[in-house]
């Protein structure tokens, strides 16, 4: 089976996805929609996807831009088997009728309430939840992040405590008018939005994280100390725990890797796509146990960690493959990120 998918909103979510979704063997991508012509609006026709106008948008525009509109996003939904909405936080919710009288599978992201959907979703923890279900959200970058690291620390170890601090990128590097450029900003939510969001996939999960927004573009880092239930003998062995599973990526201590400058300077050694690190980012010096006290440091690419997320979802929610290994392994490899 084929599923066509179309995607709503090509923005920095929506045109990664996009991508992602057209190279994906088991999956066809209808067309995206934009609602104002952009250079964003120019990827689409030059990467040759069927560029449709989407919300409030004007197809003179388009036209007057000298951009081939294939349609308008009623149209395109019509064509597809599923919508990724990846539109800003809220609009999805607003689309969320439309969907439903369609008949059209949707999948959201993070910037929606968990209630848009019938599960909030991240494929190394709850998989098997997405099966068959017509609607579903990809938890946000912070959120994908924690909960990957849950699943392997709650499977392995135990997890009797976590604190949590996130030091949260101001804006993403397109988002020139967004701040702080220059100072720290505490968030006074205690526990932060991330605590009972985390808990939409692992409800008893005894987490109490606390946010604060930097003047930086690149990453978001974690500050992590978790009380394991069944501590192993060293931090090696977390390390290697996290080197065994898809979407981690632990750097040697000998790589010299000394923050998140280095670490996208890697993805664009490594010729990534958008220097994208879809994994979570960890550092061997960044793991420390002591008894059964863990704490670790990682980073989290917000423009991109939860596109492989996305594609799972797809696969869940249409039943396409075997099981949550299945999935990862197809996405992980069409995406390049085995290695
Ligand atoms: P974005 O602003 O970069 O892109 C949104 C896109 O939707 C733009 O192309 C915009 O033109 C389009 N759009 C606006 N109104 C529309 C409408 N009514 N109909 C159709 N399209 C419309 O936003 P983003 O950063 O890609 O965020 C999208 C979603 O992903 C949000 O829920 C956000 O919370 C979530 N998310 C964002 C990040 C991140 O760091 N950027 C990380 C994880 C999750």
């Amino acid at each position: 089976m084929t599923v066509r998918v179309a995607v709503n909103g090509f923005g920095t979510i929506g045109k990664r996805v996009a991508d992602a979704v057209a190279k994906q063997p088991d999956m066809k991508l209808v067309g995206v929609a934009k609602t104002r012509p952009s250079f964003e609006a120019r990827l689409a026709t030059d990467r040759g996807y069927p560029l449709f106008v989407g919300g409030a948008g004007k197809l003179e525009e388009f036209r007057a831009a000298g951009l081939s509109v294939a349609g308008t996003a009623d149209e395109m939904f019509q064509n597809a088997d599923v919508i990724v909405d990846a539109t800003p936080d809220k609009v999805g919710r607003e689309y969320l009728a439309k969907y439903q009288s369609a008949h059209l599978k949707a999948i959201f992201q993070g910037g929606e309430k968990p209630d848009v959907a019938e599960v909030s979703f991240s494929a190394l923890a709850n998989y098997d939840a997405a099966r068959g279900k017509s609607r579903v959200r990809v938890v946000s970058c912070n959120t994908t992040g924690i909960v990957r690291a849950a699943a392997v620390l709650r499977a392995r170890y135990g997890v009797d405590r976590w604190d949590a601090t996130l030091i949260r990128r101001a804006a993403d590097p397109t988002e020139t008018r967004k701040g702080p450029v220059n100072g720290i900003l505490p968030t006074f939510q205690f526990p932060s939005h991330h605590t009972p969001d985390a808990q939409t996939i692992f409800p008893d999960l005894p987490i109490a994280t606390t946010a604060v927004v930097v003047p930086t573009t690149l990453m978001h880092v974690h500050v992590n100390h978790v009380r394991l239930r069944r501590p192993p003998a060293s931090a090696a062995d977390v390390i290697a725990a996290f080197r065994e599973t898809p979407r981690f990526h632990v750097f040697h201590s000998w790589e010299r890797i000394e923050g998140t400058p280095q670490v996208l300077e890697y993805a664009r050694d490594h010729a990534a796509p958008r220097s994208d690190m879809m994994k979570n980012v960890l550092w061997e010096d960044g793991v420390h146990l002591n008894g059964a006290d863990l704490h670790f440091f990682q980073a989290i690419h917000q423009e991109s960690i939860v596109v492989p997320e996305n594609i799972d979802a797809i696969r869940a929610m249409f039943d396409l493959a075997a099981d949550a290994s299945a999935s990862i392994a197809v996405t992980d490899l069409t995406l390049g990120l085995r290695a």
